[in-house]
This record gives structure tokens, sequence and C-alpha cells, in this order.
């Protein structure tokens, strides 16, 4: 099966993108309707997130299963530390590897009931990601990506600090990185500059959500971790109650960011879609970043 990296080597730039394992029966028919509905656009890959817990987590592996086997997508699995023994994160490993999946996001994940409490480690378990990257990297022929985060992780002593774990992250076999959110263009090139300075050549893909109504607004201040900026607020703002023009504008952002960041040289904008493709769609359309395998 075709690698992250290998999808990302065109000479122009694409796309990809993130869904959720389903909670249930209709949110399995909505994600498969986006999967659908993307699929003909073509995106580099598409990454299942890894929930907190057992059924949840099920649901990842099932659904990146049959992204592998009933589409015609590239599918990256996502996987977290959080509450696995080595010994269940080798066996989750090993059903990707049989499955034919050779993309994987390791993350340490989130204290579980507490995103921001504090992280305790399975006694059997892993404490950092890097540690999981090495687990992957020693468990078989994986295209793995980490997380990096614009504003320095919440937890980070520093944002400088948390590029010095990044970085770690790459030496210990990371081949590409996602970013968390972040409000400007301007933010993520800084921190890619950042990065860049530090001697390191491996991709930072943006993360990008499309800003279609006021609760992904708030999600995209709660998960960045940073102040919604002035300029966005103006624009924004004044619209909450008109879901229309909220719709509108918060697509137009989108897009000038996009717009930037392209314009910057970024290869690839990675879309949280949430399970819903519409936005996406058109977002990529006016980027005209589709299809990428034309
Ligand atoms: P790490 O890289 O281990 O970092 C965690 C903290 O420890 C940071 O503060 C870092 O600075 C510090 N640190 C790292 N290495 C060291 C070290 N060697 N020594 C000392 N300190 C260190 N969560 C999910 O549960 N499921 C998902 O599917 C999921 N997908 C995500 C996708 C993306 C693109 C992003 C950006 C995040 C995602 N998350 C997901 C959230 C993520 O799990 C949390 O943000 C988590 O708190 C940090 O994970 P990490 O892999 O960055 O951890």
């Amino acid at each position: 099966m075709t690698t992250v990296t290998e999808r990302l080597r065109a000479d122009r730039p694409v796309f990809s993108v993130e869904f959720m394992p389903p909670r249930d029966e209709a949110d399995e028919r909505r994600l498969w309707r986006a999967v659908r509905e993307l699929e003909g656009l073509d995106p580099a890959f598409v990454s299942v997130t890894y929930g907190a817990g057992g059924s949840s987590r099920d649901r990842t592996i099932r659904t990146t299963g049959r992204i592998a086997t009933e589409t015609t997508m590239v599918p990256m699995a996502h996987l977290t530390a959080v509450d696995h023994s080595v010994t269940e994160l080798r066996n989750v490993i090993g059903w990707y590897a049989a499955h034919g999946i050779r993309n994987i996001l390791a993350l340490r994940g989130d204290p579980p009931g507490d995103p921001n409490g504090t992280w305790v480690q399975h006694p059997q378990g892993l404490n950092y990601a890097e540690e999981l990257v090495t687990l992957i990297r020693d468990l078989g022929d994986f295209c793995v990506g980490v997380a990096a985060f614009p504003y320095g992780h919440p937890s980070a002593e520093s944002p400088e600090r948390d590029i010095d774990f990044l970085l770690r992250k790459f030496a210990a076999g990371a081949d590409f990185a996602i970013a968390q959110l972040f409000f400007e263009a301007e933010d993520f090139l800084r921190f890619r500059d950042l990065v860049a300075a530090r001697g390191c050549d491996n991709l930072v893909i943006p993360g990008i959500m499309p800003l279609t109504t006021p609760k992904m607004l708030a999600k995209t201040v709660e998960l960045s971790g940073a102040q919604l900026p002035a300029g966005l607020a103006a624009r924004l703002q004044p619209l909450v109650d008109d879901p229309k023009a909220f719709r509108a504008e918060g697509i137009d952002v989108i897009t000038e960011t996009s717009e930037r960041l392209l314009a910057e040289g970024v290869t690839d904008l990675h879309f949280y879609t949430f399970n819903q493709s519409r936005a996406t769609r058109e977002v990529v359309n006016r980027l005209g970043l589709v299809p990428a395998r034309a």
C-alpha cells in the first residue's frame, strides 16, 4: 500500500482529510457518505482519529480497515498510548500491518476524562509519543506521522521546549508531522520556519478546520490553545446569530488562510472534516486542489 510520504511527493499541492470513528449507525452512514463524496476528489490520504475508550477504538480500527479495502484512498490510522500496555499497542499495530495499513499517526493522547489533567502512564505502557514512534518503527515498514503544536503543546514548558520534543520524534523515526489548529497563516508559517531553522527538513502539514459554525470556531479556540485574534473576531462574531452569513464568512476566512499557506510553499492542507464533506469540498474546489491524480 502507498505511504503518506509517497502521496505527498506530487509536484503540486494536495489536500488530505481527517475523519472520526462513527459513534452509532446514523453517524456511520454520515461518515461513509462523506468518504464517498471526498473519494472522487482524490485526497492524498485519509486519517481516522483514535478514541479514548474500547468501543470507539474498535470503530477506528474497523473504519481504517474498510477505507483500506473498500475505497481507492490511502488510509492513515491514529494511535495513542492512553490506557494501553505495550503488548496491546503491539497487537493494534500488528492488526494494521496484517490489513495492509502502512501509515500510522503516533500520539501520546490526552489524559482520559480531562484533556488538561495530569498524564498518567499505563504501568506497562509508554510515556511519550516519541516512544510510540520507536515501537512502530521496530515492528515494521510503516510510514509514521506525529502531532505538532504551532503555539506549543498546552502542557509544554515553553513553545521552544516543545519543538525540542518534536525534533526527538523525528529523530526516533517519524516521517512527518500534522499541526494542531491555528488561527492565522503566519502562526503556522512562523512555526514551520522555526522547525526548519533547527535543521529539520521533515514535512509539517497544517491542520485546517472550516469555520462553518460558531461551534467550530469555539472548537478551534479550545484545540489551538490560543485566543481568537481581534481581526477574526471582528469578521465572525457579529455574524453568530446569522448561520448562513457566518458560514459564508467562515469559508472565506479558511480559503484565504489556505491561499496564503499555498503561496508560501505548503504542499498539503489537512482538513478536519468532523465526518462532513461539504465545507472541505467547497474550500478545496475554490483553491483548485482537485483532483490530485490528474
Ligand atoms: P507528546 O509528543 O508525547 O507530547 C506530550 C507532552 O509531553 C508535550 O507537552 C511535550 O512537550 C512533552 N514531551 C514530549 N516528549 C517528551 C520527552 N521526551 N520528555 C519530556 N517531555 C516530553 N488525541 C487522541 O486521543 N486521538 C487522536 O486521534 C488524536 N489525533 C490528533 C491529531 C493531531 C494532528 C493532533 C495535533 C493531536 C491529536 N490528538 C489526538 C491529541 C494529542 O493526543 C494530544 O494533544 C496529546 O496531549 C499530545 O500528544 P503528542 O503525541 O503530541 O504527545
